[in-house]
């Protein structure tokens, strides 16, 4: 295997999906590595962040962003260590979180890589706990659902990288956090490990009767991270004048598009349901992500990881995450 530092070994996307994602939508090409350019450098890669945002990209349709590319790198975030360098700010040997995407090697001249200044978080954890998702976590709770103490917080896919942190901030916050989750050894870690107050196995076939046992007071915020089924149960029960962060909808992404069941309860309960994308609250994340930082170095804010290991396993892996294989966040291991 050529994975020297004159070979960069990428994934590209070479088709776009008809349906659920497969295999074959994907290509691992190898790639001699140019010579860097004065104000470059150039990264190893420790860890690719699979993500389910990525299913989006790869269709052609109208969507917040544009599409990934066909034949180009598979885009994603990544963490790793500068190796060479020909940029008087990024030295040998700094630790950078980037887009470099499905690849070994990222070659930068700075723009948009952020280094590592925290040694005491685990590198990988900026891909979920103190990354994106876990800036995604905080600004929908804090921003959308603005959680106040006594009330009622549910969370869809709560043991995943999103939702395990929307429960422990909304513990914080002195609410009822209860967690939905596929499975009871998900459930039973949302509730043992990251403690929630209670966690309802969607699953189990008696979503609206456990939710319900759940949440007797009803809900007042609701993160939604799945649609669907889910949704559709916790609107039945939201409160009024509740408030629903609508950050994702997995259970839609690899298939047909979710219809809502009973929009008219959003005007009988008056909720305010609003949709965001986390990258458009760039001025947030050092906020964030400080208080994130800490709460993960005083191992205050716990998370799981699902390692898949080496850049081939990355297809497979992004193909389990978008059924719910990966139990916590989804990293591909490279190095
Ligand atoms: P997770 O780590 O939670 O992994 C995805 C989880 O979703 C799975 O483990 C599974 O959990 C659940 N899931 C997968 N497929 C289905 C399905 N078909 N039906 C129901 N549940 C399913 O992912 P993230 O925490 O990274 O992301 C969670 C959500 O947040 C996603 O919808 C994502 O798109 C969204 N997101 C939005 C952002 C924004 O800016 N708006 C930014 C980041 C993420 P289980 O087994 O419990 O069902």
């Amino acid at each position: 295997m050529s994975t020297s530092k004159s070979v960069n070994r990428q994934i590209l996307l070479v088709s776009r999906p008809q349906g659920p994602v497969t295999a074959d939508n994907f290509k691992l090409v190898e790639t001699p590595l140019a010579p860097l350019s004065e104000g470059q450098f150039r990264v190893r890669n420790h860890y690719l962040s699979l993500d389910p945002y990525m299913r989006g990209r790869m269709n052609d349709g109208k969507s917040y962003a544009a599409p990934q590319p066909l034949d180009a790198v598979m885009l994603g975030g990544t963490v790793g260590e500068v190796v060479e360098s020909r940029h008087p700010r990024f030295a040998v040997g700094s630790k950078v979180v980037g887009s470099f995407g499905w690849q070994e090697y990222g070659t930068s001249d700075g723009a948009g890589v952020q280094q590592v200044t925290d040694p005491a978080v685990p590198l990988s954890a900026w891909l979920g706990a103190v990354g994106m998702p876990g800036v995604t976590a905080w600004y929908g709770l804090n921003h959308l659902i603005a959680p106040q103490k006594g009330q009622t917080v549910v969370v869809s896919a709560a043991s995943g990288a999103v939702g395990s942190v929307v429960g422990q901030l909304a513990k914080r916050a002195g609410c009822r956090a209860v967690g939905i989750a596929g499975g009871a050894e998900k459930c039973r870690y949302v509730v043992d490990t990251l403690g929630f107050d209670a966690c309802v196995d969607y699953k189990a076939g008696n979503l609206q009767h456990d939710l319900k046992a759940a949440a007797p007071d009803g809900i007042d915020g609701h993160f939604e991270n799945v649609g669907g089924e889910v949704l559709d149960t916790v609107l039945g029960q939201m409160n009024a004048f509740g408030r629903i962060a609508l950050c994702g909808m997995i259970a839609g992404y690899d298939g047909q598009p979710l219809p809502l069941r009973q929009p008219a309860l959003i005007l009988t309960q008056r909720l305010r349901v609003e949709g965001f994308i986390v990258s458009e609250h760039l001025e947030l994340w050092p906020e964030a992500q400080a208080l994130l930082a800490r709460l993960v170095t005083q191992q205050q804010l716990h998370y799981r990881e699902t390692i898949a290991q080496g850049l081939e396993s990355a297809p497979e892996a992004l193909i389990g995450l978008l059924k719910g294989k990966n139990f916590g966040k989804q990293l591909v291991k490279l190095i």
